[in-house]
């Protein structure tokens, strides 16, 4: 068997050539990284949930007519994807105050914000990605004006979206991050959603406890962070009794412990 040309090398995932020119395949990872990756760790099975999850997202925004990379995922790890030139910005919706907001401006976390806020922060590792205006978005030319109306309109589409998907089985979606690319097509090039839609890059907070079933748990030092992806995926209808362990059925009560973890740390 011929060796994949690896092109490009994250925090949480791996992309190779793909079988035809255009496509890309996406290989998620176990590792988890926080605070620019001062701090390091594996969430095992995560790459596995988050491969599920991200397909089933996109798959559902592709039918509301959201254009994304996603063509097909291939097998536990991996999803064939559309090349797309990314645009070097992370895309921050928030609906609820949390995280670096809470910290930034003393707001609590917890707190709904009066209306959704989309926030955009420049890619760059070095500069710790930096919280940028659309002024400078406009001026160092790293999206169009065209491009970032495309991008703030889909992405209100995708917040009204998710927050309507986790509302039905019971999850409050405070905030995540998106990532979009350019597609060309000729002369001509058309933004379309990319990266991936999974705990790590949301604040998922269960609607009756309270209890945070994303990757804050992982950066907050939680634990239970296998079981509360495990359990995202499981509500979203991703797992089934097979998918549990011979003879296990995932019971979140027996997690809830650990799913508690200590009290939120102080801002
Ligand atoms: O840290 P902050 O509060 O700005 O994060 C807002 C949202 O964006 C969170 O859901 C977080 O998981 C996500 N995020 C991300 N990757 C980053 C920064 C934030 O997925 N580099």
């Amino acid at each position: 068997m011929s060796r994949r040309t690896k092109l490009y090398e994250g925090k949480a995932k791996i992309l190779y050539e793909g079988p035809e020119p255009g496509t890309l395949i996406q290989y998620f990872k176990d590792d988890a990284t926080a605070f620019n990756a001062e701090k390091k760790g594996t969430i095992n099975g995560k790459g596995v949930i988050n491969n599920r999850i991200s397909e089933h997202v996109f798959t559902r925004l592709g039918h509301i007519g959201i254009p994304t990379h996603f063509i097909r995922r291939l097998n536990m790890r991996e999803q064939l994807i559309r090349q797309v030139d990314i645009i070097p910005l992370e895309v921050v919706v928030r609906n609820v105050a949390a995280g670096s907001i809470s910290k930034r401006l003393g707001i609590e976390e917890g707190e709904p914000l009066p209306h959704t806020l989309i926030e955009y922060y420049y890619k760059d590792d070095a500069l710790g990605d930096p919280l940028v205006a659309e002024e400078h978005i406009a001026c160092f030319n790293w999206a169009s004006n065209d491009e970032m109306h495309d991008i703030s309109s889909m992405a209100i589409r995708i917040n009204d979206f998710l927050c309507g998907m986790f509302a039905a089985i019971d999850i409050r979606l405070i905030d995540f991050k998106l990532e979009f690319g350019r597609l060309y097509d000729g002369d001509y090039s058309r933004v379309i959603l990319a990266d991936e839609i999974s705990p790590d890059g949301c604040r998922l907070w269960d609607m009756a406890t309270g209890e945070k079933l994303d990757k804050d748990r992982f950066r907050r030092d939680l634990g239970g962070e296998e079981e509360a992806y495990r359990e995202v995926a499981r509500r979203l209808g991703l797992l089934g009794a097979e998918d549990n362990g011979p003879g296990e059925v995932f019971d979140l009560s027996h997690a809830r412990s650990r799913l508690r973890g200590p009290p939120p740390l102080k801002k």
